[in-house]
């Protein structure tokens, strides 16, 4: 019969070392299976085998969302809905607010991880580009046990590759306190509403100065490129300019440089391109104007 999942092996890890442990044991065949909306419906639909699976839900405490002095720690298993409703990820971190509530629907987000999306490696990974802006970083635990701090810049190797793929396990997301005066925004572009991977996300966080010129602008794209990307060429032409409708579009045609889209049956390569120039104008514009539509979140 089609789509019934392969057979294999299940494991239920009891703590962190636990897993590696299990990982090690059973080698290149085993996969950690953390809300299994990404993993099972590969192994339904798109062929993948993995001998093992090895559940980290059964992991007690990687699963909170903690302020501390550096910044907010999220555990690698909260729930995309965890992140969306969290008031302290609402307040301070906006645009992941928004990206984690736009993630498939009420169902998917109840089991969907936020460290499921970061290590399934996909470049559409509606967390990434807000990670990406609000400086990231992804705390890994080695096949020995070491734990190592990666810029989430560098977590991303190519489509369906992180650093988590052999061996590894991510832990926590670690996201450093924005500056009191930024403000940020996600937008999702996809033809429908729900149940939709995008087809290009923006992600945009912006701190004005006196005289509308802006202080700092940081920019991240999703869905356009083999990984998710920060438009640092945009950014730093929006560094000191004054914000206008025209210098937001030159922003997003330089934003566009960023990317490497591909074309496949959700868009054109050359369709991407051109919403990338109009979301990042978007994205800008709202959030120097926030009464005219700085919350949006869709595009
Ligand atoms: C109907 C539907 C709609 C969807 N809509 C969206 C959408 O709008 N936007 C979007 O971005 N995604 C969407 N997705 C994809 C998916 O829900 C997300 O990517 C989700 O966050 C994956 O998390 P998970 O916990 O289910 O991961 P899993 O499926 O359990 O794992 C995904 C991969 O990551 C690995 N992994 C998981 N956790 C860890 C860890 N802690 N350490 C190391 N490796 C790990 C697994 O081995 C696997 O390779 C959708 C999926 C479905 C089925």
């Amino acid at each position: 019969m089609r789509n019934r999942l392969p057979r294999f092996s299940y494991a239920e890890a009891c703590s962190v070392e636990d897993a590696l442990a299990l990982l090690n044991e059973v080698g290149p065949g085993a996969k950690p299976l953390a809300g299994g909306t990404d993993l099972l419906v590969a192994m339904r639909m798109k062929g993948a085998k993995p001998d093992t699976l090895i559940n980290l839900k059964t992991i007690p405490g990687l699963d909170s969302i903690e302020a501390r002095a550096d910044g907010l720690h999220i555990g690698a298993l909260t729930t995309m809905q965890a992140v969306a409703e969290c008031p302290e990820v609402a307040r301070g971190y906006t645009c992941l607010a928004q990206a984690a509530g736009v993630v498939g629907s009420w169902q998917v987000r109840n089991r969907a991880t936020i460290g499921g999306n970061l290590c399934n490696g996909a470049p559409s990974a509606e967390t990434a580009p807000p990670l990406l802006v609000l400086g990231a970083h992804a705390v890994v635990a080695e096949p020995g046990g070491a734990r190592r701090t990666v810029d989430l810049e560098r977590f991303f190797h190519g489509p369906g590759v992180t650093e988590c793929s052999a061996g590894k396990l991510l832990l926590e997301i670690v996201v450093p306190k924005p500056a009191d005066d930024m403000r940020t925004i996600y937008i999702k572009h996809s033809p429908r509403k729900a149940m939709d991977i995008a087809v290009v996300g923006v992600a945009a966080g912006l701190a004005m100065q006196e005289g509308g010129r802006v202080r700092e602008a940081r920019l991240a794209l999703g869905a356009v490129a083999p990984t998710p990307v920060r438009a640092r060429e945009a950014e730093a032409y929006l560094a000191g300019r004054v914000l206008t409708p025209e210098s937001a579009r030159e922003a997003g045609k330089l934003a566009a440089r960023s990317a490497r889209p591909i074309s496949d049956v959700r868009a054109s390569a050359e369709y991407r391109l051109e919403m990338i120039e109009v979301l990042v104008a978007r994205a800008l514009m709202a959030l120097a104007a926030p009464e005219r539509g700085g919350q949006q979140c869709a595009g």
